[in-house]
């Protein structure tokens, strides 16, 4: 063993962020001499919210070795195809913004320009009919594509809806397992070291005092570490997502559990409707200037489908993230490191890149700035690009119903994101500078689903024989309509290998 290699690991809280992290960690650093330990407090507990996710989650699983239909039982999970859109762009639209490809690409053109060019010549369907998961999706179908599927079933991406307190419970059970020490308390104290300001210990309420070599800030919006300890400063966003509050509240609910998340735009933010095996999960997402809490809470109470299971909770956020996610020898992860609302459920798969990121960079006792510095230059990047792709929805409304959404879109918005619609209003493209988080297809989606029509297409696509094109596309349509009806229902697919017990399928969605 190196001399120099990080002993002691100190996670200060255990909610989602919390856990994921002991989880991995527990997997990865299992190497007889670094100790991982977690102090949680159930006084305050967790946020409770955060059950949306995006496929990268299943790579999580895959590298911690959990089987997807035990994580699916244990947290009475549903699959989650994409988000159906309501009401966004103008008041009665919906659109999907669906996971997996879109159509083929052709002789390296992208598959959009090509329906762009046909779309310009007559009238079309939405460009996510030609999109397994949104062919599936619509119809209420699910089915796991695994290794050797065949074109379209290939292209069919999920990711899950959970529930966040049964997936820190089911990552505590995980992480245990694997050795690491919980301690149950509240940390009062942050002693920092005299020559150099790092943390050297955490005191808990009942005088136990817990040293560390690294400390990882998993303990919410507060920012323990990060911000009460060593001031590190937020910068926010909420000029371009102006949201800031959060009412969150379960209702009963049963059928087939429909396979996406639905967002709702109402007059003041919007609704998420997330559906699990046991239950809906609800909340509405709003702007304090514009409605009051008491409002808030009517329009959500008079928006669900089903029975109140429990009385609706309500949160406060500021859009931003903290000036640095990695300062001295304290690492950021979760709501720690700032919060891009949940409109396209990024916080979790935001934790995760941290953790990878974390593995990749992981520091020895000597903290030389260099991982630092490139921690803090991708874990920013990471956040902007999502901050990006989430004010777009918000920028491209045209509803003249509210003062809010007026205002939304007349906002000036980062010139990265600006540029990207400019380029796809001229003839449809997009460049992304990187690997980013949401590809072509998700831009695409969102930017034609909220009305953002480009003048022209990829002048190449003229190269191509129209009859031919026009044909192709048909086929295809029809190949992605004909997988979606061969599929079982979500509940079919639930009950045949992941259903939590209790599950139950209504006869007309029975095999
Ligand atoms: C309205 C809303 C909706 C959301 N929806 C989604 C979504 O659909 N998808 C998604 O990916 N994300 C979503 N999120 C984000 C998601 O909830 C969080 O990213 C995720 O739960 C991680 O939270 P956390 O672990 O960082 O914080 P928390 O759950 O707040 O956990 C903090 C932990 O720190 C501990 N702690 C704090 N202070 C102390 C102390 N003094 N001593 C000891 N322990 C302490 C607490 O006890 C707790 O264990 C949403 C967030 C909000 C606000």
């Amino acid at each position: 063993m190196n001399e120099n290699n990080i002993r002691e690991v100190i996670i200060v809280g255990g909610g989602t962020a919390g856990w994921m992290a002991a989880a991995a960690l527990s997997r990865y650093l299992n190497n007889g001499y670094t100790t991982v330990t977690l102090i949680e407090s159930e006084q305050i507990g967790t946020i409770g919210v955060g059950e949306a996710t995006i496929p990268p989650l299943i790579s999580f699983n895959e590298l911690l070795g959990i089987n997807e239909n035990d994580f699916v039982r244990a947290t009475q999970a549903t699959f989650k195809l994409g988000i159906e859109f309501v009401n966004w762009g103008r008041l009665g639209d919906r659109y999907f913004h669906a996971f997996g490809e879109l159509g083929k690409d052709f002789q390296g053109l992208p598959f959009h320009q090509l329906y762009l060019r046909e779309r310009s010549r007559r009238p079309m369907p939405e460009i996510t009919s030609w999109s397994s998961s949104a062919a599936a999706a619509v119809r209420g179908k699910f089915a796991r594509p695994g290794q050797k599927a065949q074109f379209p079933l290939d292209q069919l991406r999920y990711a899950f809806h959970l529930d966040a307190t049964l997936y820190a419970r089911f990552l505590r059970a995980f992480a245990e397992r694997h050795g690491v020490r919980r301690i149950e308390g509240k940390i009062v104290d942050v002693k920092l070291r005299s020559n150099d300001g790092f943390v050297e210990a955490v005191t808990l309420a009942n005088g136990q005092s817990i040293a560390g070599e690294l400390f990882l800030d998993c303990s919410g919006f507060r920012g323990l570490l990060i911000e009460e300890a060593l001031q590190t400063g937020y910068e926010e966003w909420t000029q371009w997502l102006p949201c800031d509050r959060a009412i969150a509240a379960p209702c009963r609910y049963s059928g087939n559990p429909d396979p996406f998340t639905r967002a709702t735009a109402h007059r003041s933010g919007w609704q998420w409707r997330i559906p699990l095996q046991h239950r809906m999960g609800n909340g509405h997402v709003y702007c304090s200037s514009f409605i009051s809490d008491e409002e808030a809470e009517r329009v959500l109470v008079s928006n669900l489908e089903g029975e109140l299971l429990d009385s609706p909770r309500r949160l406060r956020f500021t859009t931003g993230r903290r000036k640095l996610a990695w300062n001295r020898n304290v690492v950021t992860l979760g709501l720690s490191t700032g919060f891009v609302e949940p409109l396209e459920s990024t916080s979790i798969h935001l934790v995760q890149a941290g953790i990878a990121r974390l593995l990749a960079m992981f520091p020895d006792r000597r903290f030389n700035p260099l991982e630092r510095d490139e921690y803090n230059r991708q874990i920013q990047q990471q956040f902007e690009w999502v901050r990006d792709f989430v004010i777009l929805h918000y920028k491209a409304m045209q509803r003249d119903d509210s003062e809010f959404w007026m205002q939304c879109a007349a906002m000036d918005i980062p010139d990265t994101l600006a540029e990207k619609i400019a380029h796809f209003r001229n003839k449809g493209r997009f460049f992304a500078e990187g690997v980013e988080l949401f590809p072509r297809q998700s831009w695409v989606e969102v930017m034609l689903g909220q009305n953002i029509i480009p003048e022209g297409y990829e002048p190449v696509v003229d190269g191509l024989d129209e009859d031919k094109v026009a044909h192709g596309l048909e086929q295809l349509r029809l190949a992605y309509m004909d997988l979606a009806e061969r599929l079982p229902t979500q509940a079919q697919f639930i009950a045949s290998c992941c259903a939590a017990e209790g599950f139950q399928v209504a006869p007309e969605f029975a095999l």
